[in-house]
């Protein structure tokens, strides 16, 4: 299988390169990356027939492929070609939850999204604990995924915060990283041993940072808002207090250390500090946390409701400055699908988070891109190329000649309105339904094969 992508700005900040430029791909790589890259002269030295003589594309906005030798010419001519995004934070509900998400319906919403690859957070029924939970992920994905899922396994058995899981096996099996996502670990000691085994292994921890002593029983940020409402609050330090830790125990291990859906400027101040003293510690900010305040609580919408929740418009401030000067690396989603009948209960029952693989990158764009916060290889970098380097996935968050032919082409200024029905995710628990973005990704590539593209 032969593609050539045409006259797209291809961004690949791993490689320095921005510029209108072709691509050709083969056999699930990138081949080539230049000028008039022509399907023929790169298989020159191959005596292969070709495989596909004479066929026309009958697809729109193809053109008639130039060389025989090439099964699609992708126009791209007017979009961005950027190395397929990689979302760190998604939960995809199987096993266990498979009427609020699949394997399948995720990883087809993070497809339409512009994602190649996601994380899997392990708090599933039962939970990524074991290497067979792994590997029962690793063969749905095989079967009806369509991008590429690397699964994140438990720090402790049965995510009990007490005894630590079989890290070894779960990092044979294939997970990428350590979380008891949906929880924080309470317990520093068993953090302490959790982060010596990543080092040893060398995958990071990506801890839910959160002191549940602090947080107890509260349903929104702590705060004027929550006052007025009347709502319990979780106050910032809940949150920044668990980062202090781990960021200690990081420097004192050496463990790589990645927190989860950073929200509040005291926990930003603390990665600042540690990654200026040198401590290998990287964070992420998800699109709602980057774009809503707590004020949206106040039509009591659930899907305002969230773990960290929405902050106060100085965390968001911070936040937004942080993502800007680099010292939060990535934007990740998050993706929390919950069933509606769920959602729909009153605001204090509600479970905790929203989805978001569908809307995050035309958020970013709307909101960073268009308003000049962020340019476009700043945004590959926080949603591609940064992601590729903190989970040390060979061949990904580039297009530079070698690597996965994982590619999002992305059209900046397509505009569309969320609409419920129009979502693939098996959940619709998005605060964003109604919203009007501007730029879209327009075709998504995995392993070389388009997986989702629009007109
Ligand atoms: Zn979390
Ligand atoms: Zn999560």
């Amino acid at each position: 299988m032969r593609l050539l992508i045409t006259g797209g700005r291809v961004i690949d900040p791993a490689s320095g390169v921005d510029g209108i430029l072709d691509i050709l791909v083969e056999d699930g790589q990138i081949l080539q990356v230049g000028q008039g890259v022509q399907g023929s002269e790169a298989s020159a030295s191959s005596a292969e027939p070709s495989r596909d003589q004479g066929k026309k594309s009958k697809r729109l906005g193809d053109q008639e492929a130039s060389t025989t030798n090439v099964d699609r010419v992708i126009d791209a001519s007017g979009k961005i070609v950027v190395p397929g995004l990689i979302d760190m934070h998604v939960h995809l509900r199987e096993p266990g939850r498979e009427d609020e998400e699949t394997i399948a319906s995720g990883t087809a919403a993070a497809a339409r999204g512009g994602f190649t690859s996601i994380c899997c957070m392990p708090n599933t029924e039962p939970v990524n604990d074991t290497a067979s939970v792994t590997e029962y992920i690793l063969e749905q994905t095989q079967k009806v995924g369509r991008v590429h899922v690397f699964p994140i396994g438990c720090i402790s058995r049965g995510q009990q915060g007490k005894e630590l899981a079989e890290i070894g096996e779960l990092v044979a099996a294939g997970c990428v990283g350590l979380s008891d996502d949906g929880k924080p670990v309470m317990d520093a000691e068993l953090m302490r041993r959790a982060m010596e085994y990543a080092t040893m292994f060398d995958v990071p921890l990506v801890p839910h940072c959160e002191d549940l002593s602090l947080a107890a029983g509260g349903v929104m940020h702590e705060g004027r808002v929550s006052t007025e409402l009347g709502f319990k609050g979780i106050p910032s330090a809940s949150e920044a207090v668990m980062v202090g830790r781990d960021i200690l125990l990081s420097e004192y291990t050496g463990a790589p250390l990645h927190i989860c859906h950073v929200s509040t400027g005291e926990s930003i101040r603390l990665i600042r500090e540690a990654r200026r003293r040198g401590v290998r510690v990287s964070g992420e900010a998800t699109p709602h946390h980057l774009i809503l305040t707590d004020e949206a609580v106040r039509d009591f919408n659930t899907n305002a409701k969230m773990n960290p929740p929405l902050r106060s418009a100085e965390d968001v401030a911070a936040l937004r400055e942080a993502v800007i000067d680099g010292t939060i690396e990535v934007i990740a989603t998050d993706h929390a699908p919950h069933a509606r009948a769920e959602k729909e209960m009153e605001f204090d029952y509600a479970p905790f988070g929203i989805i978001g693989l569908e809307t995050a990158l035309s958020l970013i764009l709307t909101e960073f891109y268009h308003s000049r916060l962020l340019t476009l290889p700043m945004i590959v970098e926080r949603m591609a190329l940064s992601p590729a380097r903190i989970l040390k996935l060979k061949h990904k968050g580039t297009l530079a000649a070698g690597a996965d032919a994982d590619v999002t082409i992305i059209d900046p200024d397509r505009e569309w309105i969320v609409e419920e029905q129009e979502l693939t995710s098996k959940s619709k628990n998005s605060p964003f339904i109604g919203w009007k973005l501007k730029g879209k990704a327009v075709m998504t590539i995995v392993a070389g094969q388009v997986v989702w593209e629009t007109t």
